[in-house]
């Protein structure tokens, strides 16, 4: 076993390397360790891109018929729409595109290289050959490697050979790019990077990562071509109808092309794009670095957040409290990491047994603790916090660490385990051997480690009850002396030192944000490889559970449904709870930060990866919490509700505006007003409506409710909850309105048909500012661009009957100052109602959701 001081800590300074400027010259001449990206699309097929979108296709079929027709004027507004479509949709895809890019360097892959003698974190892009690297468990191989030091080296090679059983690798042999480090340390120089690496090789298999459209674009674009249709169809009526009541066959074919275009709301793929986009970096500015447009929709239908619990809900700031050994109990005072603390209830300096048990745990642990420094204002834990809290532990019973390891040197060791929840190391020991053990009691304090029969064991076993009960992570220690070195694989005829209580402090805001997820419909788990006593504990803090409510174990997954707390539950099993939750139709955010969650990330609807955990979950997750803090994941879920909302209210406007044209154009000729609008008319209507102030609809901010109701169903249609009838309905009060306009006008011998145009297109701007979120106090002027956006389009729509150019080319008439008043007034109603009926209907808060 080839074990040369490995360090165990960043920072640490080891000979060789490339020095920084070796390293720069090498950049320079090799290029970045990166594999090719796909060039981004030229402005030139993004634009075909638009065109190609079937709502857009059916307008520049419609501007071919007015060209047919010889009617330039209405091929020119036509030709307008789509340009300005065209230029709002090229625009949000190539915004869309750099905040995935931004995104994607945030948490762009990572590589531990020595330069200049030290130690350092760079991105993987800045390898060079020759560098000297440390790989750990969990770590993506970011070049080829040549292993100088390995120990306990596995990779798992299937990114490269699709072979999923790790592979040992000793000292001499390779570590490829692309594969992953699944147990073990090692280091390596680099030999290959970027296209020449194992990665580079099948660089096409991996570079391909590009979004295609998300769930939700892809059922809305089927949503376009059904609207389109209708639309197609609708119009043939309207056509047929004016045929049949004798009107001129020109009018009408250019009536029925102009109607299409109204109806259909194109610039919908554009508000998608934006509100997504603008949704991902809202997330990330929070904190919550979405890996996907897909994330940043699918976070707002979340049904339950399954989470760990070690530095997610707690601090992952371990402090050792409580020790049993040998009869005696001790309490542990002190802050933090920091050395100084006392020991109650025994004697100073501390009985041999306790001091015997703080040596064991610290030898068996890799972590040290840090003095304050310009960063960090206290002791710090570098490595794991647990093994940091038992180094704390032996300070504080009076042992230098740093000595009582160098006197005791370690000589071989098996790393701390999940599946067996226990680590073990061996010692030269004065001038025999010494093997500790140390991990979960019911592992530890057991056979074959221990002898169970020996009445120690059982007294370590009552302490360990003890100290689960109090809420603490226990940990039980065994060793034992030998004559020759022990098997660190496993260890057997070890005697049972004593426990620790491990105390971890609930994040402050654990409880609050479970509150608010409960509020919000979300169902918080928590899973934890911890005991189930521990786990009850803080599940009972953060408000989940309550003494009688069950606790699942990882080998009862069918029973993910109907409980909140799973305990001693290992990463692979959190795949099969995931798919039970997801038979019984919820939408799972499930973190995970170790190589074996992986998988789980992968299948959970969202893999959330904390910031700190490993290279394999961060790049297997879909969102990556920067600050490891559940409560950025409650931010992430309201963006995302937001981005959907937004969505809605875009259709709600959009559509609402496209029905009332259509209604006008069908029942207005039953009323005496022959041709409502003009082809040219409906056009200009629709470029001022669905154009900006469309687009803006989709920037609006989040409701002050967004995580006060329930998810909306996963299988919920785009339209469904409502949204047609509101789409219907404010439909109508448009076509009421207008009409309304047009008979009194008429009948009045005012120039109805001017009128009914101003008053469908103010009043669907009216709709627009009814249509904006709701704003606490203090944020009135967010998202000024929508009400900029109605400004322009408003003075554009008065423009088209007061400026006598545009009069000529829509064929308006001017109004007088009465005739405008009475227009603005009636084009203010629907506005008006919608907002009443709002205020009126603000939804109720739900109650949260009750625990069962
Ligand atoms: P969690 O879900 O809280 O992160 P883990 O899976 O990390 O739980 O740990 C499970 C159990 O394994 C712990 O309760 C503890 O008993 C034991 N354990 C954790 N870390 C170590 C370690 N470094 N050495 C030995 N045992 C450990
Ligand atoms: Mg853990």
């Amino acid at each position: 076993m080839t074990v040369t001081g490995l360090p165990g800590v960043s920072g640490t300074t080891r000979p060789g390397g490339l020095t920084g400027a070796q390293a720069a010259a090498r950049l320079a001449e090799d290029g970045p360790n990166a594999v090719a990206r796909p060039h981004p699309p030229r402005l030139l097929r993004r634009v075909g891109a638009q065109l190609a979108d079937p709502l857009v296709s059916l307008l520049l079929a419609a501007a071919a018929v007015t060209t047919l027709l010889g009617d330039w004027a209405d091929t020119a507004i036509i030709v307008l729409v789509v340009c300005l479509n065209t230029a709002i949709g090229v625009a949000q895809q190539v915004r869309a595109d750099r905040a995935v890019a931004a995104l994607d360097s945030l948490t762009a892959p990572t590589a531990r290289v020595t330069r200049d003698g030290a130690e350092s974190v760079i991105p993987a892009a800045g390898l060079v050959r020759g560098d000297l690297v440390r790989v750990e468990a969990g770590d993506i191989v970011a070049a080829d490697l040549l292993i100088r030091e390995a120990y306990r080296c596995h990779a798992d090679e299937a990114a490269l050979t699709g072979e999923s059983v790790p592979v040992a690798r000793e000292s001499g042999d390779e570590l490829f790019a692309g594969t992953v480090l699944v147990t073990g340390r090692a280091v390596g120089t680099v030999v290959r990077t970027g296209a020449a690496s194992a990665l580079g090789r099948i660089a096409q298999l991996v570079a391909t990562t590009s979004s295609g459209p998300t769930p939700l674009q892809r059922r809305l674009a089927r949503l376009s071509r059904v609207l389109g249709a209708t639309a197609v169809a609708l119009c043939l009526v309207v056509f047929a109808t004016g045929l049949l009541a004798g009107r001129p066959l020109l009018l009408m074919a250019l009536t029925a092309v102009s109607l299409v275009v109204a109806a259909v709301p194109e610039s919908l793929p554009a508000v998608v794009t934006l509100a997504l986009a603008q949704g991902a970096r809202r997330m990330a500015r929070h904190r919550a670095i979405p890996r996907s447009l897909h994330a940043v929709e699918t976070l707002g239908s979340v049904t339950v957040v399954a989470s760990d619990k070690t530095g997610t809900l707690t601090e992952g700031r371990m402090t050792v409290r409580r020790a049993v050994a040998g009869g005696f109990h001790a309490r542990i005072t002190g802050d933090g990491y920091c050395p100084q603390g006392t020991l109650g209830g025994v004697s100073d300096p501390p009985p041999g047994a306790l001091s015997e048990l703080a040596r064991a745990g610290l030898l068996c642990s890799d972590a040290t603790v840090l003095p304050p420094d310009a960063d960090h204002p206290g002791w710090t834990a570098a490595g794991d916090p647990l093994e940091a809290a038992l180094v704390t532990f032996a300070a504080r019973c009076g042992l230098d660490p740093a000595r009582t390891r160098a006197a005791t040197p370690r000589l071989a060791e098996h790393p701390f385990d999940q599946a067996t929840r226990q680590m073990t190391t061996v010692h030269r020991d004065g001038d025999g051997y010494l093997t500790v053990c140390k991990g979960a009691p019911e592992t530890v304090l057991a056979a074959p480690v221990v002898d169970p029969a020996d009445p120690d064991t059982a007294a370590a076993r009552r302490a360990a009850t003890e100290l689960t009960a109090a809420g603490l992570r226990v940990l039980a220690v065994a060793a034992a002396r030998t004559d020759t070195p022990g098997s660190p694989i496993a260890p057997t005829g070890l005697r049972p030192l004593g426990v620790v209580g491990i105390e971890d402090p609930l994040r402050p805001n654990a409880a609050a944000t479970a509150a608010a997820f409960a509020r919000a419909g979300i169902r918080l788990m928590l899973i934890t490889g911890d005991h189930p006593g521990t786990a009850a504990h803080i599940a009972a803090q953060v408000g989940i559970w309550a003494p009688g409510d069950p606790v699942g174990t990882g080998d009862r997954p069918d029973l993910a449904h109907q409980v909140h707390v799973y305990a001693r539950t290992q990463p692979e099993q959190k795949l099969a709870i995931i798919t039970e939750l997801q038979q019984h139709g919820h939408v799972v955010a499930m973190t995970g930060d170790g190589v074996n969650d992986a998988p789980a990330l992968t299948r959970a609807d969202i893999g959330v990866a904390m910031g700190g955990g490993t290279e394999v979950a961060r790049q297997a997750a879909d969102l990556v919490l920067v600050d490891d803090n559940l409560t950025t994941l409650e931010h992430a879920v309201a963006e995302g509700r937001r981005v959907y909302d937004n969505i809605r209210r875009f259709l709600r406007y959009g559509l609402a505006g496209g029905a009332a044209e259509l209604a006008v154009m069908l029942i207005g000729p039953l009323l005496g007003l022959g041709v409502p609008l003009l082809p040219g008319q409906i056009l200009w209507i629709n470029l001022l409506t669905h154009g900006l102030p469309g687009v803006a609809l989709g920037a609006e901010p989040a409701e002050p409710d967004v995580l006060r109701r329930p998810p909306r169903p996963p299988d919920e249609q785009v339209l469904g909850d409502g949204l047609l009838r509101g789409i219907l309905t404010i439909g109508a009060l448009l076509t009421a309105a207008t009409l309304a306009t047009g008979v009194y006008a008429h009948t009045a011998g005012w120039p109805w048909q001017s009128m009914v145009f101003v008053v469908l297109g103010l009043a669907q701007l009216g709709i627009a500012l009814a249509s904006r979120a709701t704003r606490p106090p203090g944020t009135r002027w967010a998202n000024a661009g929508l009400l900029a956006a109605v400004a322009l389009s408003a003075a554009a729509q008065l423009a088209a009957v007061a400026v006598p150019g545009l009069r000529t080319l829509l064929g308006t008439q001017p109004l007088s100052g009465s005739q405008l008043v009475f227009c603005a007034v009636v084009a203010v109603l629907p506005g008006a109602l919608v907002a009443a009926w709002r205020s009126l209907n603000r939804p109720p808060a739900v109650p949260p959701v009750q625990r069962r």
